[in-house]
C-alpha cells in the first residue's frame, strides 16, 4: 500500500491532536522507512518482476526485519515507548503505536502472500488486493481521502502556508501514487531503495504543514 499509509497518518491527528503530523507520518510509514536502508545493507531483498501483481511490479523476496508481524509489533512498541518518553503524551504514544501496527494490516490487504509472521518462519500472508487495479484504487483512495478529511477537520491553517503546504502535500502524494501506477517499473533494486529513502522528505513536509496549522477546539461536521 502507498497513500493509504499516509491516510492513516493524516487521520490519526483526530485521535492524537497534540502529535505533529510529521510524527504521525513517521509512525504510519515507519516500516517502509526502515525498509530502504535494510535493502541497501543487503539485509532485505526485493526484485523488479513486472506482472508479479497487476498493480506493483515488485517481488518482495524477503523483508523479515521491516515487515514480519512479530517485528512490526516490536517496532510499534518501541516507537510508542520512545515517543512517550520524548513527548510525555500518553494518548499520542498509543496512537503512534497503533499507526505503526496499522501498516502491517494495510499491507496484509494489498500484498500477495509475501508477508512473514516472524523472521525465519515459513508462513507468508497477503490477501492480494494488488491483483485488481480498481479494488486497489478504491481502497487506497478511500483510506487516503478519509484521513485527509479528518486532518482538515481537526486543524485549521494559521497562515497561507498552512493551507498551501497541506494541499501541496496531498496533491504530491496523489501524483506519486499515479506515477507508480502508470509509470514504467523501477530500473533496479538500488533505485527502489533510493526512491524509498526520499520518503523521509514527506515526513519533513508533514512537520512543516503541521507547524502552520492549529488544532480547532470543536471540529465542525
Ligand atoms: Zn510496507
Amino acid at each position: 500500500m502507498f497513500i493509504g499509509h499516509f491516510g492513516v497518518g493524516f487521520g490519526a491527528k483526530a485521535a492524537a491532536p497534540r502529535a505533529s503530523l510529521g510524527v504521525l507520518f513517521l509512525a504510519a510509514q515507519f516500516v517502509d522507512l526502515l525498509w530502504p536502508a535494510l535493502l541497501l545493507m543487503d539485509l532485505e531483498h526485493v526484485k523488479v518482476a513486472p506482472g508479479v501483481t497487476r498493480v506493483t511490479p515488485l517481488d518482495f523476496v524477503d523483508y523479515p526485519i521491516s515487515h514480519s508481524l512479530l517485528a512490526v509489533v516490536v517496532w510499534s512498541a518501541l516507537f510508542a515507548g520512545v515517543y512517550h518518553i520524548i513527548a510525555k503524551y500518553r494518548a499520542g504514544a498509543w496512537v503512534c503505536g497503533l499507526a505503526v501496527l496499522s501498516h502491517w494490516v494495510l499491507d496484509l490487504v494489498v500484498h500477495r502472500p509475501d508477508l512473514p509472521l516472524a523472521p525465519g518462519g515459513a508462513a507468508r500472508l497477503g490477501l492480494g488486493l494488488w491483483n485488481s487495479l480498481p479494488a486497489t484504487l478504491a481502497v487506497e483512495l478511500a483510506v487516503f481521502g478519509l484521513g485527509v478529511y479528518f486532518y482538515r477537520r481537526t486543524t485549521k491553517a494559521v497562515d497561507r502556508t498552512g493551507s498551501i503546504a497541506l494541499w501541496g502535500l496531498v496533491a504530491f502524494l496523489l501524483l506519486v501514487f499515479a506515477s507508480n501506477l502508470l509509470g514504467p517499473p523501477p530500473p533496479s533494486e538500488t533505485a527502489i531503495a533510493w526512491v524509498g529513502q526520499a520518503q523521509w522528505l514527506l515526513v519533513l513536509w508533514a512537520f512543516w504543514v503541521d507547524r502552520h496549522r492549529v488544532v480547532v477546539e470543536r471540529p465542525e461536521a
